[in-house]
């Protein structure tokens, strides 16, 4: 199937062309005709899918209508909000807004907190249609009135389930009182737990549901192996299998962000370039982290799941889990990075007996077993007690990013300092 038939205009044609985009994936394939007649949408599509152009190009052309070169702000109000979890998706949407928008007289401005608010606000002023957000920072500039929503016509929540978890929802229902009632929603989410449910039951009308596969079913380009080993060693051991197998450009997950500062200070001490993208580092800073990344600089980028979720880095031979994650999803969220196009990726996962069970929910999700190998030289001590991975009250990720995250949702009240110092991802 080509682009051709799914309904959108020429020049968005020619603009994907030019991507050198051959044939739509699966959800815009099925999204973008749904999008472009107006409809409702509850779409399960994890990034890595295209689902960012499966709602941008489809809203492109449904906003052309009334697009223009006015130079009054007056002309240019905002008709598109894009809601995401985090400001590293919130600059990938609006790098693609400004991609496939290129041909389309339509402006667009992303809001997100953690840097100066007064730029946004500048650029607001001046008059946007497309406005990408995070919600907190969002709330910000609504509290200092620097955005009025109150003509827009299409919502996405993109993420909305990581947006859920991180403690949005009180936030996103109070945007949402600021919306006309008269308007489009598409909402987006790689899972569709009750919590989905429910917030797409009371934000959607009569919904057409579109529903991919994820992009690697664990199972099939993505070769798995565990590594048994004692839990003060596997810093050792992933040195050592960097080391051995030449990795390069691996992303190494941790539960919290303290453990992903330490490892990667530990990296980087053993001449293994390696940086830790994490909450506690300022934006330039993982803007710099994530590009000397890409470009092979650094060779290691050990992150947290939050941190990761939405990053645009994928296509990678080796995701090593250095820590098993607290919620088996996570796991395909993190092995997803891998082993796309046909090649075969690797994920490695370092388990220690404390995480036995862990392992058995992964397990257990995958509905298979995890081949292991012993590593010579690492072979665990048989005789270690297990010890509790530290205090997690309930599902509540103690230490971990989840826990940062949650805190701060009580603290709004627009005082100009920024979501971003206190909600940073
Ligand atoms: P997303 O799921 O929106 O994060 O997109 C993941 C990646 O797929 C981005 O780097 C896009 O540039 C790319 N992409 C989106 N649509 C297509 C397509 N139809 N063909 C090839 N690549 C695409």
């Amino acid at each position: 199937m080509t682009f051709d038939v799914l309904g959108l205009s020429a020049d968005l044609l020619q603009t994907v062309a030019e991507e050198g985009y051959q044939a739509p994936t699966p959800v815009q394939r099925e999204a973008i005709p749904l999008v472009l007649a107006g409809r409702d949408l509850l779409a399960a599509a994890q990034t890595g899918t295209g689902k960012t152009a499966a709602f941008v190009l489809p809203i492109l052309d449904r906003l052309r209508d009334k697009a223009n070169t006015s130079f009054s702000p007056a002309r240019h109000p905002v008709r598109v909000l894009i809601l995401v979890p985090t400001r590293e998706l919130a600059m990938q949407v609006d790098q693609s807004v400004r991609t496939y928008g290129r041909t389309v007289p339509l402006r667009s401005t992303v809001v997100y907190g953690g840097i100066p608010i007064e730029p946004q606000i500048k650029a607001l002023r001046a008059g946007v249609e497309i406005l990408v957000a995070t919600p907190g920072r969002l709330l910000d500039h609504v509290g200092q009135r620097t955005v009025n929503l109150s003509q827009v016509e299409i919502l996405v929540l993109d993420e909305a389930d990581r947006m859920l978890d991180m403690g949005f929802l009180p936030d996103i229902r109070r945007i949402l009182e600021l919306l006309p009632a008269r308007r489009q929603n598409l909402l987006f989410s790689a899972t569709f737990s009750q919590d989905i449910r429910d917030l797409s039951g009371s934000l959607l009308r009569d919904p057409a549901t579109v529903e991919v596969a994820p992009r690697n079913t664990a199972a099939e380009a993505v070769r798995q192996l565990v590594y048994p080993v004692d839990r003060d060693r596997k810093d050792a051991l992933l040195a050592h299998l960097i080391r051995k197998h030449d990795l390069r450009q691996v992303l190494v997950f941790t539960r919290t962000k303290l453990a992903a500062s330490r490892l990667a200070a530990r990296l980087d001490r053993d001449g293994i370039d390696a940086v830790a993208i994490h909450s506690d580092r300022s934006q330039p800073e993982r803007t710099r982290a994530l590009e000397g990344f890409k470009t092979g600089e650094i060779r290691v980028l050990v992150a947290t799941d939050v941190a990761a979720r939405g990053l645009d880095i994928e296509d990678l031979p080796v995701v090593v889990n250095f820590e098993l994650p607290w919620n088996p999803q996570d796991y395909i969220h993190r092995i997803g990075r891998t082993g796309r196009a046909g090649a075969t990726g690797e994920a490695i996962s370092l388990v220690c007996i404390d995480e036995t069970d862990l392992l058995r929910g992964v397990q257990r999700m995958l509905r298979q077993a995890i081949p292991w190998t012993v590593e010579e030289g690492f072979i665990p001590d048989r005789d270690v007690e297990p010890r509790p991975l530290g205090a997690r009250a309930g599902h509540a990720r103690v230490g971990g990013e989840h826990h940062a995250q949650r805190k701060p949702v009580r603290r709004r009240t627009g005082t100009g300092s920024g979501s971003g110092g206190a909600r940073r991802v």
